[in-house]
């Protein structure tokens, strides 16, 4: 059995990418792990969308197999394949203020001044997605090779309000 889309048969699965719950008999995306504790497999279920833009190789591998339909299909299936293309945006997991001025960015390996824009990455390993460190908003497109990323980072960032999205989309 390979990683398969499926509605929700309880609420009570988190999502691996968003660590939000999925809401019973919303489908959700499920990618098949070996176990490392028994025989046979183990599966970790996503949004579809949290798994587009965050775990593109299984989604699309499983987005062409699917019979259910996938709501948002096309554009979901665009985000996967520009996170195939550039194999950095997976890591992105929103954007923050940076509440100290201690991390240092990992494109320019300068300090991220308090109180500047950061982008949270996240490093994916056996099913877990580890803390992985933040670049400047600046150096977004030395880093990621592409600057269509906002819908993305947005995507992952939903405690910003209002006036903190436009000032990213001005950005
Ligand atoms: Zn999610
Ligand atoms: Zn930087």
């Amino acid at each position: 059995m390979s990683h398969l889309f499926e509605p929700a048969a309880s609420g009570r699965a988190k999502c691996r990418g968003c660590a939000q719950p999925i809401q019973r008999t919303e489908l959700r995306f499920g990618e098949r792990l070996p176990n490392p504790f028994a025989e046979g497999k183990l599966t970790v279920w996503f949004h579809p969308a949290c798994a587009a833009y965050k775990r593109p190789e299984p989604f699309l591998q499983a987005l062409g197999e699917t019979t259910e339909s996938v709501p948002d299909r096309d554009r979901l299936e665009r985000a996967a394949r520009a996170g195939l293309a550039h194999r950095r945006l997976p890591r992105i997991d929103g954007v923050e203020r940076s509440p100290s001025g201690q991390a240092m960015c990992r494109s320019c390996r300068q300090p991220i001044a308090r109180g500047s824009w950061r982008i949270r990455l996240v490093f994916y390993e056996e099913g877990r997605f580890s803390p992985g460190g933040f670049v400047h908003l600046e150096c977004r497109k030395t880093y990621f090779e592409t600057d269509d990323i906002l819908e993305q980072v947005l995507y992952f960032s939903p405690a910003l309000s209002d006036s903190e999205r436009e000032e990213l989309w001005s950005a």
